[in-house]
């Protein structure tokens, strides 16, 4: 073979590797939530160092408080939601808890319950989970239809129990008080000693969980997380949905196999359901391209790349008009949080 056609074969290689590669969804999604992870591992750990600045008397430095960690309020961030829908009043202790999820909402709105896939460092957690327990005993465990229905429920009662307590118990008088008590300045310290100094029960139901979760794919996701829940429902009136192409399709069944969510993809024309993330398994794992992610509304099935970038856009425009609108950082300042710090054991509600 001379040096010309060797040249042409490496390039063609290289080409078709690059092919591979791109259409390597899998691979872009653990990407891009391995990255949102460390992101998030990292603004707890700066929100540490922040609490320990007060914790030890100014003696450890101080490190300007993330206001992301907000995220790991999304009760607040509900109660915030119906006193802003209410009255019109923002809360300024935690806006970031409001913007997070509204943003999270609106993701799933437009773009399926993607957050649950792509970006939720407690879902990444979750998948990694399952993939090292099926890498060390050689399976995940299916539970039987009956019994995985009913777990199902399970996060359906769970948010059924936070909806009737904030959004219809609680007056919006009682709302807008509680979201200035000190009780809510600190609970996410609160959070981070719930995580930093467990209780003998929430270290054994966190064991348990993680137990689970190495023998059953995305245990804590599919039955006990009532924002999945949350999420999920809301994902059902996205205009992306998963479309199968019957006329190329030969039945093979590799799309029911692969996804996460059990969802019997190779018996439907459009995957319509709660449980579906957009993780886009199914697609890839397609081998006759019967699969794509569509729009309603467009003739043609979106190229793969599209999805991601839509949801990640939804995500930096929903935190970057946050920001920019002065709905981000917490209205308290040093002061408040020297004052309130010593007082944590003492806030009870
Ligand atoms: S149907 Fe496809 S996109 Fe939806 S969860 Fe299953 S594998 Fe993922
Ligand atoms: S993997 Fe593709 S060809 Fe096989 S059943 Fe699913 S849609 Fe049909």
């Amino acid at each position: 073979m001379n040096s010309g056609a060797k040249y042409n074969e490496s390039a063609g290689m290289m080409k078709m590797s690059l092919k591979l590669l791109w259409k390597n969804t899998t691979l872009w999604r653990n990407l891009v939530q391995w990255s949102f992870f460390c992101w998030v591992l990292y603004l707890g750990i700066r929100f540490g160092q922040f609490v320990q600045h007060f914790t030890s008397q100014g003696v450890a430095p101080f490190v300007a408080r993330p206001s992301g960690v907000d995220g790991f309020l999304p009760i607040g961030g509900l109660a915030s939601l119906k006193l802003l829908l209410t009255t019109g009043q923002f809360d300024t202790l935690h806006p970031a808890a409001l913007v997070l999820l509204v943003t999270f909402l609106l993701m799933s709105l437009a773009a399926k319950k993607s957050f649950c896939s792509w970006l939720c460092p407690v879902g990444t957690l979750s998948e990694g989970a399952w993939k090292l327990g099926t890498r060390l005993f050689g399976r995940s465990l299916t539970l039987w239809r009956w019994l995985d229905v009913l777990l199902r429920g399970t996060k359906y009662l769970l948010l059924a129990f936070f909806v009737k307590i904030v959004l219809i118990d609680m007056p919006s008088a009682a709302i807008a008080a509680f979201l200035k008590a000190p009780y809510w300045a600190l609970s996410d310290v609160k959070m981070l000693n719930f995580f930093t100094q467990m209780s003998l029960t929430t270290l054994i139901v966190l064991t348990v969980v993680i137990v689970l979760s190495l023998f059953i794919k995305n245990f804590w996701c599919r039955y006990l997380c009532p924002y999945g829940a949350l999420l999920g429902l809301v994902s059902l009136v996205s205009p992306f949905k998963i479309r199968r192409d019957t006329t190329t399709c030969t039945n093979c069944r590799a799309c029911t196999r692969t996804c996460p969510s059990r969802i019997s993809v190779h018996s439907r024309t459009r995957v319509m359901n709660a449980e579906c993330t957009g993780c886009l398994s199914c697609v890839e794992a397609c081998p006759h391209n019967s699969l794509a992610m569509s729009m309603r509304g467009l003739r043609n099935p979106l190229p793969r790349w599209m999805f991601p970038v839509v949801l990640l856009t939804l995500y930096a425009a929903g935190v970057g008009l946050g920001m920019v609108s002065g709905h981000w950082e917490s209205a308290l300042v040093y002061q408040d949080y020297q004052r309130l710090i010593p007082m944590i054991d003492l806030l009870s509600h």
